[in-house]
């Protein structure tokens, strides 16, 4: 019987030696199969067919001076502080859409706060002010809905405010637009009405701490990941909304967000 030569084993060798590694590789993007399936959240792109996947929700309080202080605070001596919300919070609102949001369970004071939103294309730790832009795909109008009641009855006991801030639907959101399309936004007016009524009315240059800042100290606290999108504060007069008002948010150089309390 002819024996295969040298160069047929080698070639056959590497051949099986490849497929053992792309079984390997396959294996291990699988893992262990879920026993249910779990929605990935992502929200939609300007311009794009590609989503962009969210991994965490971060939110800045307090990051605008008259803000904080009808919240009862003195924004001069804090620095920023952070909370979040989980992932599968996002409400997902299309352009030129009013979208139906319904009013959550347990409150009887719901607030709207309305606020740009970055969303990170990559992270780190201890990322420097001046690198921090570099990180962010891009921005997107959000709503930080809040069950102000309940955030003030568990703040007042010092207890977590996860069930004023943290439930379905409470991270509003536009589609993102690209940085790369519209740039950053450090300035530009900022604007919430109910029924036509404006009631948020300010401008971004009003941010105690930058989007670029917010950065940098959030990722002194938590490595950032691509994914990782940022509600970072909205301007004062927040106030309460009931069943049938439509709220229409404005960020200068975003299209408007719209939903109407179902
Ligand atoms: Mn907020």
């Amino acid at each position: 019987m002819d024996q295969p030569d040298r160069r047929t084993i080698l070639t056959t060798g590497a051949l099986a030696l490849a497929g053992a590694a792309a079984t390997t590789q396959t294996q291990a993007q699988a893992g262990p199969k879920s026993i249910f399936p779990v929605a990935a959240t992502t929200i939609p792109i300007v311009g794009e067919t590609d989503v962009f996947a969210v991994r965490r929700i971060y939110c800045i309080g307090r990051n605008y001076a008259a803000h904080a202080r009808e919240m009862g605070s003195d924004p001069t001596r804090e620095p920023p502080f952070f909370f979040q919300k989980p992932t599968d919070a996002i409400q997902n609102v299309a352009i030129g859409a009013v979208a139906d949001h319904p009013y959550p369970s347990l409150t009887k004071n719901y607030h709207y706060e309305v606020e740009l939103v970055a969303a990170l294309k990559s992270g780190g730790s201890n990322i420097a002010v001046e690198q921090a832009l570099d990180h962010v795909y891009g921005y997107a109008v959000g709503l930080d809905m809040t069950r102000r009641d309940l955030q003030r009855a568990m703040g007042d006991e010092k207890k977590p405010w996860e069930i004023g801030k943290s439930f379905d639907r409470s991270a509003v959101l536009g589609p993102i637009h690209p940085a790369a399309k519209t740039g950053h936004f450090a300035k530009g007016a900022i604007s919430l009405a109910v029924n036509g009524n404006v009631k948020q009315n300010s401008n971004l240059t009003n941010m105690i701490w930058s989007v670029a800042e917010q950065i940098s100290k959030l990722s002194e606290a938590f490595e950032l990941k691509a994914g990782d999108i940022i509600y970072s504060g909205t301007p004062e007069n927040v106030g309460p909304v009931v069943k049938g008002d439509v709220l229409l948010c404005k960020i200068e150089g975003l299209p408007d967000m719209s939903i109407k309390i179902t």
